[in-house]
C-alpha cells in the first residue's frame, strides 16, 4: 500500500484497490492480504466501529495517512454475520491467482484480484450467517402502470438458503401490509422509487436493509427475456398467468442475485403465485402491536410465536413462523391444515414417534441448497443423508391409512426419493466429517480402492518415518532424537544442543544437514526425510483429489435430485408444523376451531395464549366472546367494553384477535370451543408508542391507525380499539371515540371490540343494534379492588383509579389527597343536571358528507332568491346588482 514518500503517486496495489472499490461503492470491501481481509479508508473506519476492532493505518495516499483494519480469514464468518445483522453489505475481494504467477510477471506486479460475492442480509446460504429458525427472504418491489392511472406494485419473494419464490401483486396502500407480511432481510428497490420521498419513507419504517438498484425493470419484454435467461426456459408461460408487475419484480430480484452471486446461480423453484386475497391482512402496526412474531422489543421470547413453538426442526420452525404472520382465507385449506392437526392430537403415539424421526432430521432444504449451489460441504451430504433417512422411516409409520390431504401428500413425497440415494451417501460417507470438501477425510475406508491405496501409501510413510527415527537414534546414539514436522521445514531431526554440535561435525554431517538452531535444540534434515516428504504430499495430494471427485459425484446426484429433494423438505416441515400443533393442543388444552364462510365469532371460554402461559401463581380466567350476527346475512356484533384498569380489556381485545389468528394458520386454538367465520382483514389500535422519530405524538399515531381502520374495514374484517382518544382532552376523546364506533356500526359494520374508559359511550347501545356493552367484574374488598378477570355484561359503574393508583405504590399521601379530589368532583357533577348526550345527538349519518347543519345561511343567496328578474326594470336591476354586492 506503500505509495511512496509522500508524493502522489499510486502504488500498484492500491490501484488495484481503488479500482474494485469504485466497482463497488455501496459495499465494504473485505481485500484478501494473506491470512487476512483488509478495509481501508472510509470502510476501515465504519467496520472498526460496527464491530469494535482496532482502527490503524497502513501506508500513505495522497500524502495522507490510510486507515485500515483486518479481520483474519479463519474467522471472516463470525465478523461477515455482525456487518450483516448491522445491515451492511461486504463484497468479498479474494486473489483469483497463485502468487507465484504474479512474481513470475516480475517487477511490481500485483497478485490479480476480484469480488467473488457480494454478501448481503438477504443473500446468504451459509448456516453460520443465518438463523435456522426464520426464513431469510430478500424481497424485490417493481412499479408499473396498470391502465390509465392505477399503480401496481409487484413483490417477488426469493429465498437462496432454500430456493422459494414467490410474486404477489398489491397496491400502493397495500404495499406496508404486504412487505411486513413477508418479513424480509432486505429490500431491493429500483432508485426510481426511492426518490418519491413517501415511498422512501414507508419503505425506511420497514426498518429493513435497503438495496436500491439502478435501473428500473419495468418493461415486461426486457423482464421476462430475464427471467427465462435465469431459468433456462424460452418462455416464461410455463410460470402461469403472471402479471406485469408480477414479472417485473421477479426479474429485479432475481438480476439482484446474479449480481451477488458473480455468476454462480442458486438453484430458484420456478415463482409461485400468491394471491393478495389468500392471506389474512394484517398491517405493520398490528403485527407489532400483537407481537406475533417478534415482541415490541424485537425479541422473540414473549411473542406468539415463542410461547406456541412446539415444532423439533429448523425447517419447521420456519414454516411455522411463516404461516402465523401468513394466516389463510380459504376455509377448505384452513380446514385441510386442521384434518392434520386433529389426526396428531387423535393418536399421541403416531405424533410421538413422527417427533422422534423428526428430531434426527436435519435441515434438509438449506443443505440442498448450498450443494447445488457449490457451496455446501461434507455434512450437507451427511445432512442429506439422514433427513432422507428420517422421510423413509416417517413415510413407512404414516402407513397408506387414510389421513387427510395434507398428511397424505406429504406422505407421497417423502416416499418419493430413490432408497438408492441415501444409502450411497451412506457407504461413501466415513463417520466423522471435515466443514470443508477440501479438508479430506471424509469418504469412508472401502468406499474407493484408489483412495484407500493413496492413503495406505500416506500412512506407510507416517510407518517409516516412525522407523527412520529409531534408526538414526540409534546410529547416533541420541535416544532423545525426534523427527517432526512443521510447514516451513517440512520433515526435520531435532535433538539437544547438544547432541547438536556432534551432529554438525564428520562423519555425521554428511547426513545430517543443519537447519535451524533453538534455545537449547537443534533441527536438521536428511536425504531420507525429503524424499519421504515428497512422497507423502503426493500421496495426500492423490488421495485429496480422488475424495474430491466422490464429493462432486455425490453433489451432482443432490443437484439432480433437487426438486425431489425440495419437496421431502417441505413435506417434513408440514409434519413438524402438525404434529407440534397436535402437541401445543394436547399441552395447553387447545380446541379444534370450526372455521367456515359465515360471519360468525363465537368463542367459548376463550384465553390468552401467551399471558395464559406466563401467569403462575393464578389461573387465567377464561372468557366468552359472542360476535357473531343474530342472524345471518346481518352484520356480526360490537363489544364496547369498560372497566377498571388492569381488569383484563387489553388482554380479552388481544386474545379474541390471537385466536382469529391462530385458526385461520392452522391450528388449534386456546378455547372451549370456537366457531369462526373467515376474517379477511384484521386492523388493531391498541397501547402505542410515541413515534418521536417520526416526529408523530401517541394522539397523531393514534388518529392515523384510527383512520386506516375506519377507511378499509370491511363487514368481513375483524377490528380491535384500546382505549381511542386517551390522547387528548377528555371532550376531544369522547367525541372522537363516539364517532369511530357510530361509524364502526353503521358503516364498516365489522366484528369489534371496542375497549373505553368513557363510560359516557355505554349509552350508545341503547340506540346501536349491534352493539353490547360488556364489562370486567371487579370486587371490592374493604376498600381495596380486587380484579376478577371475568368479562360479563354490562357496564362498570367506577374506574376504581385511584385504587389502582394505590396497588401501583403512590404514597399515601397522595392517594388519600386524590380521594378527596375525586370526592368533591363528583359531588359538583351531580349537582349539575346530567344531560344525556346519547339521545340528544343525531346519529351518525351515513350518507358522505352531510351539509353542516349548524351552518348560517348566506344572506347574499337569501337576497338573490327574493329577486324575480321578470319583474325588474333595468334600473332596478341595476341596484339590485349594487346590493348584492354589497352584501359580500
Ligand atoms: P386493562 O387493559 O384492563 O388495563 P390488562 O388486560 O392489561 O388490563 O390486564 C392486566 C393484568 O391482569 C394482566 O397483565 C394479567 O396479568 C391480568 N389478567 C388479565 N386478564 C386476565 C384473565 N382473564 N385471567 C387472569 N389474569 C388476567
Amino acid at each position: 500500500i506503500e505509495t511512496g514518500s509522500g508524493d502522489s503517486r499510486v502504488t500498484p496495489m492500491m490501484e488495484q484497490y481503488l479500482e474494485i472499490k469504485t466497482a463497488n461503492p455501496d459495499c465494504l470491501l473485505f481485500y484478501r492480504m494473506g491470512d487476512f481481509y483488509e478495509l481501508f479508508f472510509e470502510d476501515a473506519e465504519q467496520a472498526s466501529r460496527a464491530l469494535g476492532i482496532m482502527l490503524t493505518k497502513r501506508g500513505k495516499h495522497q500524502g495522507q495517512d490510510i486507515p485500515m483494519c483486518g479481520v483474519p480469514v479463519e474467522r471472516a464468518d463470525d465478523y461477515l454475520q455482525r456487518l450483516i445483522s448491522k445491515g451492511f453489505r461486504v463484497a468479498v475481494c479474494e486473489q483469483i491467482e497463485d502468487p507465484a504467477e504474479a512474481k513470475k510477471r516480475g517487477g511490481k506486479s500485483v497478485v490479480k484480484r476480484d469480488v467473488v460475492r457480494l454478501v448481503t442480509p438477504g443473500t446468504l446460504t451459509e448456516d453460520a450467517l443465518l438463523d435456522p429458525r426464520r426464513a431469510n427472504r430478500l424481497i424485490a418491489l417493481a412499479r408499473v402502470m396498470a391502465g390509465e392511472d392505477t399503480i401496481v406494485f409487484g413483490l417477488a419473494a426469493l429465498d437462496i438458503s432454500t430456493g422459494t419464490f414467490t410474486v404477489s401483486e398489491t397496491t400502493r396502500a397495500g404495499l406496508a401490509a404486504a412487505i411486513a407480511r413477508l418479513d424480509p432481510a432486505e429490500i431491493v428497490v429500483p432508485e426510481a422509487l426511492l426518490s418519491e420521498p413517501d415511498l422512501a419513507a414507508l419503505l425506511k419504517e420497514t426498518g429493513r436493509p435497503l438495496a436500491p438498484v439502478g435501473r428500473d425493470i419495468s418493461d415486461a419484454a426486457s423482464a421476462e427475456r430475464r427471467l427465462s435467461e435465469a431459468f433456462g426456459v424460452s418462455t416464461i408461460a410455463g410460470f402461469g398467468a403472471l402479471s406485469r408487475a408480477e414479472v417485473c419484480a421477479g426479474a429485479t430480484g432475481v438480476s439482484y442475485i446474479v449480481r451477488t452471486q458473480r455468476g454462480a446461480h442458486p438453484p430458484l423453484a420456478a415463482p409461485q403465485r400468491a394471491g393478495q386475497s389468500d392471506f389474512l391482512d394484517i398491517d405493520a402496526a398490528t403485527r407489532a402491536n400483537l407481537e406475533l412474531t417478534r415482541t415490541m422489543s424485537g425479541e422473540r421470547v414473549g411473542s406468539l410465536l415463542d410461547a406456541i413453538d412446539r415444532t423439533v426442526t429448523a425447517a419447521g420452525g420456519r414454516l411455522l413462523s411463516e404461516r402465523l404472520a401468513s394466516p389463510l382465507t380459504d376455509p377448505d385449506a384452513i380446514n385441510r391444515r386442521l384434518d392434520s392437526v386433529e389426526t396428531f392430537t387423535a393418536d399421541a403415539a403416531l405424533r410421538r414417534d413422527i417427533c422422534m424421526a423428526l428430531r434426527r432430521a436435519p435441515d434438509l432444504a438449506r443443505a440442498v441448497q448450498r450443494l447445488a449451489f457449490n457451496r455446501g460441504g461434507p455434512r450437507d451430504l451427511a445432512g442429506v443423508r439422514d433427513a432422507l433417512i428420517a422421510a423413509r422411516a416417517i413415510a413407512e409409520r404414516l402407513g397408506q391409512s387414510e389421513r387427510g390431504a395434507e398428511i397424505a401428500s406429504a406422505s407421497t413425497a417423502l416416499a418419493a426419493p430413490d432408497p438408492a440415494l441415501a444409502a450411497q451417501f451412506s457407504e461413501a460417507l466415513a463417520e466423522e466429517l471435515p466443514v470443508r470438501a477440501s479438508d479430506g477425510g471424509f469418504v469412508r475406508p472401502g468406499f474407493d480402492a484408489a483412495l484407500d491405496e493413496q492413503r495406505q501409501l500416506r500412512d506407510e510413510s507416517r510407518r517409516v518415518i516412525a522407523q527412520l527415527q529409531q534408526r538414526y537414534a540409534e546410529e547416533t546414539g541420541h535416544k532423545t532424537l525426534r523427527i517432526k514436522h512443521t510447514n516451513f521445514l517440512g520433515f526435520f531431526v531435532e535433538v539437544p544442543a547438544a547432541a547438536g554440535e556432534e551432529l554438525r561435525v564428520a562423519p555425521w554431517n554428511a547426513t545430517f544437514v543443519h537447519r535451524q538452531t533453538l534455545q537449547g535444540a537443534m533441527r536438521f534434515s536428511t536425504v531420507e526425510l525429503g524424499d519421504l516428504e515428497s512422497r507423502i504430499a503426493a500421496a495426500a495430494d492423490r488421495a485429496l483429489a480422488l475424495e474430491m471427485a466422490v464429493f462432486t459425484r455425490l453433489s451432482d446426484l443432490v443437484a439432480s435430485a433437487g426438486a425431489v429433494l425440495q419437496s421431502v423438505a417441505q413435506a417434513l416441515a408440514v409434519l413438524d408444523v402438525a404434529s407440534a400443533f397436535a402437541q401445543l393442543a394436547a399441552e395447553q388444552t387447545y380446541m379444534r376451531p370450526e372455521v367456515d364462510l359465515s360471519l360468525a365469532f363465537d368463542i367459548k371460554g376463550g384465553r390468552h395464549p401467551v399471558v395464559e402461559q406466563a401467569l403462575v401463581s393464578e389461573p387465567f380466567i377464561a372468557n366468552h366472546c359472542d360476535l357473531s350476527p343474530a342472524s345471518e346475512p346481518e352484520a356480526g356484533r360490537i363489544y364496547l367494553i369498560t372497566g377498571p384498569n388492569m381488569g383484563g380489556k387489553s388482554t380479552f381485545l388481544r386474545q379474541n384477535a390471537l385466536i382469529a389468528i391462530l385458526a385461520q394458520a392452522g391450528s388449534f386454538v386456546p378455547a372451549a370451543s370456537a366457531r369462526l367465520g373467515v376474517v379477511d382483514r384484521l386492523f388493531s389500535r391498541v397501547g402505542a408508542a410515541d413515534d418521536l422519530a417520526r416526529g408523530r405524538s401517541t394522539f397523531m399515531v393514534e388518529m392515523v391507525e384510527t383512520a386506516a381502520i375506519l377507511n378499509q374495514a370491511s363487514r368481513r374484517s375483524l377490528v380491535i380499539l384500546d382505549e381511542i382518544g386517551r390522547g387528548t382532552s377528555t371532550f376531544d376523546g369522547l367525541s372522537i371515540a363516539w364517532a369511530a364506533i357510530e361509524h364502526l356500526h353503521e358503516k364498516n359494520s365489522c366484528r369489534s371490540l371496542f375497549a373505553t374508559h368513557f363510560h359516557e359511550l355505554t349509552q350508545l347501545s341503547k340506540r346501536l343494534g349491534r352493539l353490547h356493552n360488556a364489562t370486567l367484574k371487579v370486587a371490592e374488598h374493604k376498600g381495596d379492588v380486587v380484579f376478577l378477570h371475568e368479562v360479563v355484561p354490562g357496564t362498570a359503574d367506577r374506574s376504581y383509579g385511584i385504587q389502582v393508583a394505590k396497588l401501583a405504590g403512590l404514597p399515601p399521601a397522595v392517594v388519600d389527597r386524590a380521594g378527596a379530589i375525586l370526592a368533591e368532583l363528583e359531588s359538583r357533577d351531580r349537582a349539575r343536571p346530567k344531560q344525556a348526550i346519547a339521545d340528544d345527538l343525531p346519529l351518525f349519518s351515513i350518507a358522505p358528507r352531510p351539509a353542516p347543519v349548524a351552518a348560517p345561511p348566506d344572506p347574499a343567496l337569501l337576497a338573490l332568491d327574493a329577486i324575480d328578474p321578470d319583474e325588474l326594470t333595468p334600473r332596478a336591476a341595476q341596484e339590485a346588482l349594487y346590493r348584492l354586492k354589497a352584501l359580500r
